[in-house]
This record gives C-alpha cells, sequence and structure tokens, in this order.
C-alpha cells in the first residue's frame, strides 16, 4: 500500500483522492489550516510514501516546512521556480522557448519605457499568488500611472498582450525513469482570466486523424502544434528532472508560416483544463499524476473520444444537468461564491451530434452567462 500527502486541500486534492482509490494507494489532503501534528505525520512516514502538492506556493508553518523538506516530497526545487512568474519567465527563456515579451515591472519613471520595448497594450501580472486572472491588470501607455499601485515596482513582470487566435494547454507527465506522455492538446476559452470550457479531440487513431484533416482552423493545424508543443513542455519537464503531471498554457498565433506557439504559463500540478480526462481518457491526468510520482506503470493514454468540460462558476448545483446520459458532474463541495469554481461538467463522445445534443439540455438548465461558453464550444467542436 503506498501512501500520498497532498500539500493542499482543495478540488484537486479531492480529485486525485478520487483517482488513487481504486488504484490501492490512500491519498491524505493536508489542508493549510491542518492541526495534524508533526509526531504524527513522522510516525505515517515510515510507510513507503510520496508527497506531492495541489497549489504553488504555500506560506511557511511547521506541518508545511516539514512536509516540504522530506526526500520523498516529489519536485521540491520546482514549485519555488514556477510559483514566482519572474524565474519561470527566465526558465522559459534559457531554454530558448516562446513566450510574449516580459520584463520585470521597473520603477515607476521607467514605465513609459515598456512600451517601446514591449506592445502598446501590456498586461502587469503579480510575480506570486495570481490565479484566474487575479493580480492582473492591463495597461495602456494613457493609464498606466493611475491605474497601477505603486508596490508593484519588482514584484511584478509586464508582458506584451498577445492577439492570439486561440489558447490551447498541453498536459503531461514525466516519470523517474524520465519518460514522458502527454494528453491531445487541450483547447481552451478564458472569460476575465477565468477558464470557462474546454475541447479536446483525439489526435491517436487514424480516424480521427482523416477527420481533422478537415478545413477547420482549429483541426488543421491540430497535428503540427500537437508536436510542437510536447517538444516544448518535453524539454521543460527534461530540464526541471520533473516527475508528475506538468500543464502549459499557449496563445496560438496564426501567421502565414503555420502557427506559432507562445507559453502563457506553466503550472506544476494536474490542471483545470485537463478535467475533461477524468471521462475522456483511458488514464485521467490526476491517476496520471499518482502513477509518475509513485513509481506505477507510466502509459500514454488512450483517446478516442472528443471531449467538452464546462466549468460551473458561483451557480449552485442544479441535478437537472444530470438529465442527459453523457453529462459527467463533478462537484468540488465547496461554499459557493460568485467567480468561484464549484465543479465542472465533462461531456465525452466519439459522436458529435450526441455532443451537441447534451449542450443543447445543458444550454436549458444554466444561467445566461455560460451561452458564450456553450457557443465556442459549438463552434470549436
Ligand atoms: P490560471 O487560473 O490559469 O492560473 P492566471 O491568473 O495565472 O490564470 P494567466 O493564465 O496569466 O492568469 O492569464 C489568464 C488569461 O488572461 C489567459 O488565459 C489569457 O486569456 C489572458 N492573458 C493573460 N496574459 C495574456 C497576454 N500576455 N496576452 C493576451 N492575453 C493574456
Ligand atoms: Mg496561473
Ligand atoms: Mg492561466
Amino acid at each position: 500500500m503506498q501512501n500520498v500527502y497532498v500539500l493542499g486541500d482543495g478540488q484537486l486534492a479531492r480529485m486525485l483522492r478520487q483517482a488513487a482509490e481504486p488504484l490501492g494507494v490512500k491519498v491524505k489532503a493536508i489542508g493549510l489550516e491542518s492541526k495534524l501534528s508533526i509526531d504524527s505525520l513522522k510516525q505515517e512516514l515510515t510507510q513507503p510514501t510520496s508527497i506531492t502538492a495541489e497549489i504553488e506556493r504555500w506560506p511557511a508553518t511547521p506541518i508545511t516546512d516539514f512536509l516540504s523538506s522530506q526526500p520523498c516530497f516529489v519536485n521540491q526545487t520546482v514549485f519555488a521556480q514556477l510559483a514566482d512568474r519572474y524565474t519561470q519567465k527566465k526558465l522559459i527563456d534559457r531554454l530558448n522557448l516562446n513566450t510574449a515579451p516580459w520584463q520585470l515591472l521597473p520603477e515607476e519613471d521607467k514605465w513609459q519605457d515598456l512600451f517601446n520595448n514591449l506592445d502598446k497594450n501590456i498586461v502587469i501580472k503579480t510575480r506570486t499568488g495570481g490565479y484566474d486572472g487575479r493580480g492582473q491588470w492591463r495597461v495602456n501607455k494613457d493609464n498606466i500611472n493611475e491605474s497601477l499601485p505603486k508596490e508593484l515596482v519588482g514584484e511584478a513582470i509586464a508582458e506584451a498582450m498577445i492577439p492570439f487566435n486561440y489558447e490551447i494547454s498541453l498536459v503531461g507527465a514525466r516519470n523517474y525513469e524520465g519518460e514522458k506522455v502527454f494528453y491531445p492538446i487541450t483547447h481552451n476559452y478564458h472569460q476575465e482570466g477565468i477558464l470557462r470550457a474546454s475541447v479536446a479531440f483525439s489526435v491517436n487513431s487514424e480516424h480521427q486523424e482523416t477527420k481533422i484533416a478537415s478545413e477547420h482552423p482549429y483541426k488543421k493545424n491540430l497535428l503540427k502544434l500537437q508536436e510542437m508543443a510536447e517538444n516544448m513542455l518535453g524539454s521543460l519537464l527534461d530540464d526541471l528532472q520533473y516527475v508528475g503531471v506538468l500543464a502549459m498554457e499557449c496563445f496560438v498565433v496564426n501567421s502565414d508560416d503555420g502557427p506559432r506557439l507562445l507559453i502563457n504559463e506553466l503550472a506544476p500540478r494536474v490542471h483545470n483544463s485537463g478535467h475533461w480526462t477524468q471521462n475522456g481518457a483511458s488514464i485521467s491526468q490526476f491517476e496520471l499524476h499518482i502513477r509518475a510520482i509513485c513509481g506505477l506503470p507510466l502509459l500514454k493514454p488512450i483517446i478516442y473520444n472528443t471531449s467538452v468540460m464546462i466549468n460551473i462558476i458561483g451557480t449552485p448545483i442544479n441535478y437537472a444537468w444530470l438529465n442527459h446520459s453523457l453529462i459527467n458532474l463533478h462537484w468540488y463541495d465547496k461554499e459557493p461564491r460568485i467567480g468561484r469554481k464549484l465543479g465542472h461538467l465533462n461531456i465525452s463522445s466519439t459522436d458529435k451530434c450526441l455532443i451537441n445534443e447534451a449542450l443543447d439540455a445543458l444550454f436549458l438548465n444554466l444561467p445566461d452567462e455560460y451561452s458564450d461558453s456553450i457557443e465556442w464550444v459549438k463552434n470549436t467542436l
């Protein structure tokens, strides 16, 4: 019996536990407020154990210090490096991978230079702690001085706004032997910096390969993008000597020479844009992470279906969503709050007509604010 401790007790830890249970792997989520005693933890660590995290950054407390200093804490040095956008961007640059032009936010008297150095539209992002689009300011030369808090100097990065055609992400995993596997790229739709919906196609079967050679802009470039993205994420995983699942979010910019991929950001963990794998892949991203960190067989997940994921954000649970047999609900049991991710719905099938039917059924039972996401999904399929 293997034990896994997860730093953090949110939905990602919950779904890791759900995926690990059938494997006979026991997952224990340790929240930052945990009252567990170090002595009882020490006792439990005499069993074969891996420690991982569902968050990128944590305050130093006796329990986080204890867990993160254990030799069985996987990817020990990676978290700090990727949790800070400044060191994350430096890593991407060092490996000569494409990303939005960027620099550290300089002293206020140099702010106007940013528009010459980077672009006329800039996004400022706090180095640490931002998620779901929080901790970001979109600025231009006319509003930067009044809209940006001065305390951000040195504590934020400035990056060029990329007029991307669309956004994708790639979730991949690496094991202790350095073997790597990847899912098909996921197409992502964000509103105000928060992920609303994802779509992923199979790139495994020949059947799908002929289908994706159609005229659709997403599908035409799919195989090329997949290869480019795997090469980029592969070099990051190897450079970091990473073990487990890591997600790479990218902007796709179409040009006459084909699509260009720019890395937006990296997340050293299972990722919201990989949630479709729970119902659309032979091995979900959660199981894949558990397999990798526990040294279990790491195999390429098989994907035959087209999959859709819709995030439930701030909307209370509604069991009418279950009135279509293709719809899978994953509810996180969190206190409802506006703007908070409370659950997600997965739809997965080889039959596009059935997926559309499920989306029509959902449309009737979701508030108006979901209609843009559903429309985007339908246009992407
Ligand atoms: P997450 O919840 O994914 O961790 P986050 O708060 O870390 O999000 P980012 O991923 O940096 O934020 O940005 C959120 C979204 O804002 C992006 O997915 C994209 O839609 C938009 N965005 C961010 N940076 C840029 C940029 N440089 N150019 C254009 N759009 C951007
Ligand atoms: Mg982020
Ligand atoms: Mg992001």
